[in-house]
């Protein structure tokens, strides 16, 4: 059976382009190209950059289909391939000359006194504050209470977040290989008067990280992040961030290499 394609794109005019060009080449070559999502499909391809892919995964309630993204941002550090390479694309797909690069996300459960509120990002998941004062919060990990944080909030990055905002605050990078969640705090004050760590922790996939926000904090409001899109919450009682079983499938040709694509973006 003919395999079923969804392109997602952004509105940039090279996107729509590329867009126009790559339905003409997938329906000459024997694709069902889909007006339509379908969480059937047998692709998904986003044209945009990091923040449209990130967008369609988001829309679409984390596929499982594979994805694929074509560069038309900025960065493109999710994107596989240029809009000069639909040919190749076509091809190696046709051909199966490909693999599939599963990236692990992160999982936040808010407990509030009016309910529990779920959220997963493949990036990251930020607690903060209002920008304006410090916050403070009670970390524990596995259960067991670590540190009374005091700063402007904490990250906590997927590997495959790595090289997004955890970068800009000195986290490291990480293969996507390896399955942990780092935790990297954001301007921690470490004076006499408060402690808190300064440096990321790294945490096996198995451990969550608890965080109860001090109630002197009244009425306890903070700001969820994650992916960039932000909520807030009042009335926190306890916030929960473990790894989750949602999985997305980059589809990365035979010539992909995570540390080549690291030195091309950022050396
Ligand atoms: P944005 O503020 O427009 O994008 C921020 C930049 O991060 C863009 O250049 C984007 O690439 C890049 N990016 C996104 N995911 C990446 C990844 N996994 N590895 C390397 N670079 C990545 O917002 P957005 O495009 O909607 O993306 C949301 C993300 O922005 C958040 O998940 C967070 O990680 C990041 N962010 C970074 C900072 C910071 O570094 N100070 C502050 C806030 C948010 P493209 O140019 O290809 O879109």
């Amino acid at each position: 059976m003919n395999k079923r394609i969804f392109i997602y794109s952004n509105e940039s005019e090279t996107s729509k382009k590329t867009e126009k060009k790559l339905r003409q080449k997938l329906d000459k070559s024997g694709y069902i190209v889909l007006n339509h999502y379908d969480e059937n499909a047998d692709l998904l391809v986003c044209i945009g950059g990091d923040g449209t892919f990130l967008e369609a995964i988001h829309r679409y309630d984390f596929p499982s289909m594979p994805i694929i993204g074509i560069n038309t941002g900025h960065l493109g550090f999710f994107q596989e391939i240029m809009p000069s390479m639909l040919d190749d694309f076509i091809f190696n797909y046709s051909q199966g000359k490909y693999a599939l690069q599963p990236l692990s996300t992160v999982k936040v459960t808010v407990r509030t006194k009016n309910g529990t509120h779920e959220h997963v990002g493949l990036n990251e998941v930020l607690v903060t504050g209002d920008s304006t004062r410090s916050i403070h919060l009670n970390i524990s990990i596995g259960g067991s209470f670590i540190e009374r944080f005091s700063g402007d909030g904490i990250l906590i990055a997927t590997p495959a977040g790595s090289t997004a905002y955890n970068y800009s605050l000195g986290g490291s990078i990480v293969d996507p290989r390896l399955k942990i969640l780092q935790v990297t705090p954001i301007a921690p004050m470490n004076t006499t008067a408060y402690r808190s760590f300064t440096s990321s922790i790294l945490l096996p996939s198995d451990l969550s990280l608890g965080i109860v926000p001090d109630h002197a904090d009244d009425p306890c409001k903070l700001c969820i992040v994650y992916d960039g899109v932000s909520i807030e919450y009042t009335e926190i009682e306890e916030i929960e961030v473990s790894f989750s079983d949602i999985v997305v499938n980059l589809l990365r040709f035979e010539n992909y290499d995570f540390w080549t694509k690291v030195k091309s973006k950022f050396l």
